[in-house]
């Protein structure tokens, strides 16, 4: 695996690769979910670049940038060992120059959910991922169905936009107890840990109730019941998959989504409903 930090050296690295090229974007800290992106990645191209950058403008002045976990050596040799051609690791200054300030908004898409809770945070991702796209020019782009509202925010970029890159949504990876990987887990304690897969479990229980004919208001009351009371709720809710409109009535494709706080960690989860 080669290893570029500035932009013109990751260029040509990747202008040397034999294309198709396929990218996966991360913050690091990876887990096995990040893997099975790279894995997804393989079947859709012949390059493979994958990018480890703790996004700044992503963040919250309140949030978690300087704690978010980092872990450089241990996110080369996974990625090494997972078959990664060529990896970008810039730091900030490398992505945001003095002087830099321009930012992409998707519009209201941007501004609900995880949006409405954090404030900035989707123009951070959306801006970012913009540039990535720009550096990296692959043919696949290959994102998480665990941060779903994200998948939707970036295909509307790219559809807007008209990035010319086919984009590939790889389904959760999971623990076996069905809590969702996530970086964040690790800041969990031993008893937030062992509530944390009640956020699945509900989302499961609100889904099966919403299939088998229930009403919204029943299945969300069913959620919160499952829900550990150790658990702050943010939001349980259905959306239409394409748009992130909130439905009244289930019609899919759809997500069922959810988040929630344990402790200071938020946790987000969310279930694919196909027509
Ligand atoms: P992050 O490093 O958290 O920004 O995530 C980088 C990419 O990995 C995003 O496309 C995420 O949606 C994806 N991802 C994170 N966790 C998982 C998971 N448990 N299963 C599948 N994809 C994931």
């Amino acid at each position: 695996m080669q290893v570029a930090t500035a932009i013109a050296p990751v260029r040509e690295l990747i202008r040397a690769l034999p294309g198709p090229v396929a990218f996966v974007p991360t913050m690091g800290a990876l887990h096995d979910g990040h893997l099975s992106l790279v894995d997804a990645a393989r079947e859709h191209a012949t390059g493979i670049v994958a990018s480890v950058f703790v996004n700044p403008l992503q963040f919250g002045p309140t949030e978690d940038y300087a704690k978010y976990p980092r872990d450089y050596d241990g996110d080369f040799a996974k990625l090494a060992a997972a078959g990664v051609d060529v990896l970008f690791a810039p730091d900030a200054t490398a992505m945001y120059p003095t002087g830099f300030s321009t930012t992409v908004d998707i519009g209201p898409m941007a501004h609900v959910f995880e949006g409405e809770i954090r404030k900035t945070h989707f123009a951070g991702v959306v801006t970012v991922v913009a540039k990535l796209l720009n550096i990296v020019q692959p043919d696949v782009l290959v994102l998480g169905q665990k941060d779903a509202q994200q998948t939707a925010v970036l295909r509307k970029l790219i559809r807007d936009l008209g990035y010319p890159v086919d984009v590939q949504i790889v389904p959760t990876s999971r623990e076996p107890d069905g809590l969702a990987r996530s970086s964040r887990n690790a800041f969990l304690t031993p008893e937030q840990r062992a509530a944390a897969p009640t956020l699945y479990a509900a989302l499961v229980g609100m889904r099966d109730a919403l299939l088998a004919g229930k009403s919204k208001y029943d299945a969300t009351e069913t959620a919160d019941k499952i829900l550990t009371e150790h658990a702050l709720l943010d939001y349980f809710d259905i959306v239409d998959a394409d748009t992130f409109e909130v439905l009244e009535t289930l019609r899919p494709p759809a997500f069922v989504i959810g988040a929630a706080r344990f402790g200071p960690t938020r946790l987000l989860d969310n279930l694919w409903i196909p027509d």
